[in-house]
């Protein structure tokens, strides 16, 4: 039987609203905190105090007894401290307190997150800093209030804080330009996203039988199922009860903590789904999606599930995305990647489509490195997910509007409205129909939806690095711009501005047409015709991640303030980290599952064919079968041991290692290499050893394990 939920009723129910505020603070408290949020301007003491006070009371009437200071280190995860709101009165009794200074600031002793070494172990101490733009919330009877997390002098220790940055830099530009439009009443311009969520659903009895799955959220070893997804019949399938159940108790969770979960469907994958929210700003999207990815693994334990967010759990099925949808909003509503109704609007959307694709085509780097981790690596380029290849898709109509203006405006007409002057652009449609899904950066209507994206990533990171290139590019127009346009000894002329304007689409659309790219982009050709148009192929990322520190993008990040160029040293060194810690796990985990489950259980079917043998030759009877099995098991069993011991002694050898990018080099080309050589020969053994010998749960088992 199903309950009844009044949706209305229970969303955002356990989060610090505009709607909630307006009820508990004072009008006047409320008007300062909502200019702060507008304005990211500071807030004042007695303000925060208010504040705190209101927001204490609500969580307690809730059942909330503790506070965290809630954040996100470089790490794909948040981290949380708690404390109580508990405070002695003196007469051995307590109260319930919560200050303006501890919803405005925190300490958490955080010398263990990394830090890149920004943080000498002397100076162990960070703090974090409210962030009144993302509201707080009540999960598991604590308020959780969003921060950011900054050293003491001043560095930025997480994603929170670089990109707020990056988003003050994309309005600041993004003003500019929309004030030589004649936009004088905006006040901000905001980049939105809405990260569409993939996962896996698997049966907990399966994956505690997986210590790969355990310790590094993939499968190191498995021969490919019987069936996989040759079928085509699990997207957009008939959701099963159990999954149905899960999805409906997780938007419950979530509706509850304000997340607007929107759409759930069945992946290509069997035991593949995915979850879209209905976009927000940048930053609350990112926190929502890191939310989400939390209460989707809580919610699973609870229906005696494991949701996995690892890119590529299984070797040779679909892997796992996060399709961040991004777009260009002002604060009073208006979209400014969507096409307008009016030719002007058209003009000034298309200023906006030149300055992404002029960025993309500048930074294709920083994309591919703002998705580089071990995990996505496995994705990326396979032929289920975009290749590491940066293109831009427009769709044919965009793109036959683009051709168009760098031919000289002869458009395939499609209305009559060409008549803006020198800026003879035409109506057109926007185009939902052309779908291209193979395309790492797509336009889609009115927002791009970067692709490559990995499912356990922290969506900060390509947004921190989207909102940059685009600012720098909208300040490189907004400057030719309002230089052209201060011309016939006028402030603003408007002949000059159009004519300056006209020539600048007409050139970034030329010069940047190598980037576009509407064919398949799985296809092996297109990686032909990428190095023929001088676009980089980073395959890994080793080879992605030190580009964060080429001077081209040190001078970017800097002159935007997004990153100090202490900050980008110390996340490159970082990302290179994260990336061979996960190979050296999974090196272990590999060994470990060699030695402690699949030698064994070879061993101990070679044992059991020869025991046949011998019992059948004891009758008289003839054993080729079982001699010809146990050989070649055998055989097999002397490779996987001789591959692992090899694999091992390169884990020994990485110790003699200091560089942080030599050491990561050394794990791509030599430890994940032989992990590989490692898998095959198991693989290989899979197919050979008696089902009850194997001592794991096949893919098969996993993947239909959620009945
Ligand atoms: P599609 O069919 O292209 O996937 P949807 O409308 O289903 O389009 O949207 C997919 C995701 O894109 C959703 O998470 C949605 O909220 C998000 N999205 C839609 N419009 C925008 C926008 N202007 N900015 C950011 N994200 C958006
Ligand atoms: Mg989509």
């Amino acid at each position: 039987m199903s309950e009844i939920i009044d949706v209305a009723q229970i969303f955002g129910a356990d989060v610090f609203d505009e709607s909630t505020m307006r009820q508990k603070l004072p009008k006047e408290v409320f008007r300062k905190l909502k200019a702060t949020m507008n304005s990211n301007k500071e807030l004042d003491n007695s303000t925060a105090e208010s504040v705190a006070a209101a927001m204490k009371d609500w969580a307690v009437e809730k059942g909330a007894t503790h506070f965290t200071h809630w954040f996100q280190p470089m790490t794909n995860i948040t981290a949380e401290k708690h404390d109580s709101f508990i405070a002695p009165t003196g007469d051995g009794t307590v109260i319930m307190e919560f200050s303006g200074k501890e919803l405005v600031k925190g300490e958490p002793d955080a010398s263990s997150f990394p830090s890149g070494g920004i943080r000498a172990t002397f100076e162990a101490r960070g703090y974090t800093a409210w962030d009144p733009t993302s509201y707080a919330f009540i999960k598991d009877g604590t308020l959780y209030i969003p921060t950011a997390f900054c050293s003491y002098t001043g560095e930025a220790l997480d994603k929170k804080t670089p990109l707020l940055r990056s988003m003050d830099a994309l309005s600041e530009q993004g003003l500019r330009i929309l004030r030589l439009f004649g936009n004088s009443t905006s006040k901000r311009v905001v980049a939105t996203v809405g990260a569409e969520q993939e996962y896996f659903l698997i049966d907990k009895s399966v994956y505690e039988k997986r210590k790969d799955l355990i310790y590094t959220g993939r499968t190191l070893f498995g021969a490919p199922p019987l069936k996989g997804q040759e079928m085509d019949d699990h997207y957009f399938g008939a959701i099963n009860s159990r999954v149905h159940a899960y999805m409906r108790d997780l938007d419950n969770s979530l509706w509850r903590l304000g997340v607007m979960s929107k759409t759930e469907h069945n992946e290509v994958a069997p035991a593949q789904h995915e979850m879209a929210p209905i976009f927000t700003s940048a930053n609350a999207a990112a926190d929502q999606n890191q939310l989400t990815m939390e209460v989707m693994q809580k919610t699973a334990l609870r229906h005696g599930m494991v949701c996995l967010l690892h890119e590529k759990p299984f070797d040779g099925v679909n892997g796992s995305g996060k399709h961040d949808n991004w777009a260009l909003s002002t604060d009073d509503g208006q979209n400014l990647l969507n096409p307008g109704k009016s030719p002007m609007e058209n003009v000034q959307f298309l200023t906006f489509l030149a300055a992404v694709i002029k960025g993309v085509d500048e930074y294709p780097e920083l994309l591919r490195l703002s998705v580089a981790t071990a995990g996505n690596d496995h994705r990326l380029g396979g032929n289920e997910a975009p290749p590491a290849i940066i293109s831009v898709f427009l769709g044919e109509e965009l793109d036959a509007v683009v051709e168009a203006l760098i031919n000289g405006g002869t458009v395939p007409k499609k209305s009559a409205d060409l008549d803006l002057g020198v800026l003879a652009l035409p109506h057109f449609k926007k185009d939902t129909t052309d779908r291209n899904r193979t395309s790492p950066f797509a336009f889609t209507g009115n927002k791009f939806e970067f692709r490559s994206v990995g499912s356990s990533h922290n969506v900060a990171t390509a947004n921190i690095i989207l909102n940059t290139i685009v600012a720098e590019e909208l300040r490189q127009f907004a400057d030719e711009l309002e230089f052209a346009a201060a011309a016939d000894g006028e402030a603003f002329s408007r002949p000059a501005f159009e004519k300056a304007l006209h020539e600048l689409l007409v050139r970034t659309f030329k010069e940047h047409r190598r980037i576009l790219f509407n064919g398949n982009a799985y296809d092996e050709a297109w990686l032909d015709e990428a190095e023929r148009r001088g676009l980089p192929n980073l395959v890994s990322s080793v080879d992605a991640i030190p580009h964060f520190e080429d001077e081209k993008s040190m001078k970017l990040f800097t002159s935007h303030k997004v990153f100090t160029e202490r900050e980008i040293h110390a996340r490159t060194e970082i990302l290179l980290e994260n990336y061979y810690k996960t190979i050296n796990i999974e090196a272990h985990t590999a060994v470990d599952m060699v030695k402690h489950q699949y030698a064994p259980a070879v061993m101990a079917y070679a044992k059991f064919l020869c025991d046949a043998a011998m019992s059948k030759r004891s009758v008289g009877v003839d054993a080729v079968s079982e001699l010809d099995a146990a050989q070649n098991v055998t055989k097999l069993e002397n490779a996987m041991i001789a591959e692992c011991a090899e694999l091992d002694r390169l884990l020994g050898e990485t110790s003699g290692l200091s560089d942080v990018k030599e050491t990561a080099v050394f794990f791509h080309d030599k430890v994940l290499a032989k992990m590989n050589d490692v898998r095959a020969v198991v693989d290989e053994l899979e197919a050979f050893v008696g089902g009850e010998f194997w001592p794991v749960p096949t893919y098969g088992d996993i993947l239909f394990s959620v009945k």
